[in-house]
């Protein structure tokens, strides 16, 4: 297992940590060009955990003046990589999962996301969009595009995805017990403060980083008690824009071309 996503937050410049979403869409204003090329020359595949979402992409790299290296991230691995900003807003949900490398539960938590907009069934109500029948039966439409075995399979993945939630939930306990710290932004700002006054994390406390993940809110608490900025958002226009309808979309057409 690679080293602690965690470990390489706590080594960036506290700028990049809080480098958010309006810094960002002046970058891409900037690199508009370049940023549109590097997504699809990355074929809107996430550089960090490697899922495909077409039309959901945000871009790495680029945070300077120059527009060096740009190439595509989700929003959840992004989140990480800013995340006293991402904390700051209540996106991050911190578990205890020493046993699965944070890019594949990234993925596992993106395809639950995706699967709750697609096949609604199993989860709790709390996970269902507000308002948004329409979309539901287009997505069914979206759904009958694929063939038989891609339908069964996501169908079967529904049900599993149910395990999920209860398998992170468990793990949000864990992370509490173990740290007397409910909330990622409390945690992260103890560290960092510790950080700060050691100069350097001894190996205890580096054992405990290796083992600590983040799930996206939106996942843990739902579309009820999650903020809009704290969901799958964009900035759009001066605001943030709820952009989480279009993840049971953008993961079937990442379905579509795979299969294709
Ligand atoms: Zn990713
Ligand atoms: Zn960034």
């Amino acid at each position: 297992m690679g080293p602690s996503p965690l470990a390489r937050v706590l080594e960036l410049p506290a700028r990049h940590l809080t480098f958010g979403a309006r810094a960002h869409a002046i970058r891409a204003g900037e690199h508009s060009d370049a940023v549109a090329r590097s997504l699809e020359l990355g074929n809107w595949t996430c550089h960090v955990c490697g899922i495909r979402l077409p039309g959901l992409m945000e871009f790495d790299g680029g945070h300077g003046p120059e527009p060096d290296d740009i190439r595509p991230i989700c929003q959840i691995c992004h989140n990480l990589d800013h995340a006293v900003w991402a904390a700051g807003l209540g996106r991050l949900v911190p578990i205890w999962a020493p046993d699965i490398p944070q890019p594949a539960l990234t993925r596992i938590c993106w395809i639950t996301l995706a699967l709750s907009r697609l096949v609604p069934g199993p989860f709790p109500a709390s996970h269902q969009p507000p308002d948004d029948e329409e979309e539901v039966s287009g997505l069914a439409d979206e759904m009958d595009d694929l063939d038989q075995q891609m339908r069964l399979r996501l169908k079967a993945g529904a049900e599993s995805a149910r395990l999920v939630l209860e398998m992170i939930d468990a793990r949000r306990g864990c992370f509490a017990e173990r740290f007397e710290a409910t909330t990622f932004e409390a945690w992260l700002e103890a560290l960092l403060v510790h950080l700060d006054r050691r100069k350097s994390i001894e190996p205890p406390l580096q054992a405990a980083l290796n083992s600590v993940r983040t799930v996206p809110a939106l996942l843990v608490f739902g579309y009820a008690r999650t903020a809009p900025e704290a969901r799958i958002s964009a900035w759009e226009s001066g605001r943030f824009v709820d952009v989480s309808g279009h993840i049971g979309r953008a993961f079937v057409d990442g379905l579509k071309v795979k299969e294709g």
